[in-house]
């Protein structure tokens, strides 16, 4: 039997809201305290998760909405400010991913985030959590202008560290913008459900797991087969 080795150092391209890190727990951690503070109902929380839209919607407009529904005398851009201190103060990087993402390292794997967001946020996120010594880069979709699922920002992973797309894998928990980003490329991938089925008849995940952890294990035992 004759044996061929892949000698290609593969990528490793993963999202981080929702998929590294836990933003939704993030955004409800301070949305607590925050309703707490204004004396408003603690049901609220649902009403701020609906707005919020897991980040997609613009912050200006959020912090609108929430000045608006609790009549506070405090002006658009301090609240913007408020949410970004919040978010970035509640958000936790657990060690066990970080364990995850040392074990694919040390067999062979490169990780690099791909996140669409703003620099200020999603760097301060990666940054102030110690995520950034997990990684080998990031790229931000604000800093080079396109987002997922755009082809483009996979190649610039890519480029950042110095290899190809070829034999790359792509975890993340949106359908259009992870696993249709990778799917565009014809990248195989693994999907984060939290809680969700796949819906989307276009293109499918290689897999489908509960957590971050699952789907680097996934990567490393499947990667073998599809290469
Ligand atoms: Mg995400």
């Amino acid at each position: 039997m004759q044996v061929t080795y892949c000698a290609a150092v593969p990528l490793l391209l993963l999202d981080l809201d929702n998929t590294l890190i836990d933003r939704t727990g993030a955004f409800r951690a301070w949305a607590g305290r925050f309703l707490a503070e204004a004396g408003a109902p603690e049901y609220d929380v649902d009403w701020l998760l609906d707005v919020d839209a897991d980040g997609m919607t613009d912050r200006w407009d959020v912090a609108e909405a929430i000045r608006d529904r609790y009549n506070l005398r405090v002006s658009i851009v301090d609240l913007v400010d408020e949410l970004f201190e919040g978010l970035i103060e509640n958000t936790r990087f657990d060690p066990m991913v970080g364990a995850a993402l040392r074990i694919a390292e040390d067999a062979g794997w490169v990780p690099v985030i791909v996140t669409n967001g703003a620099v200020r946020t999603q760097e301060a996120k990666i940054r102030r959590t110690g995520l950034d010594r997990f990684v080998a880069d990031w790229v931000i979709s604000e800093e080079v202008d396109c987002r997922k699922p755009n082809p483009r920002i996979f190649e610039i992973a890519a480029e950042r560290a110095r290899l190809r797309l070829r034999g790359a894998w792509m975890i993340g928990d949106s359908p259009e913008a992870d696993i249709g980003g990778a799917a565009g490329l014809g990248l195989p991938s693994v999907w984060i459900r939290r809680g969700r089925e796949w819906s989307e008849r276009r293109f499918a995940p290689t897999k489908a797991v509960n957590g971050v952890i699952q789907a680097v294990a996934a990567v490393m035992s499947l990667s073998h087969s599809v290469r």
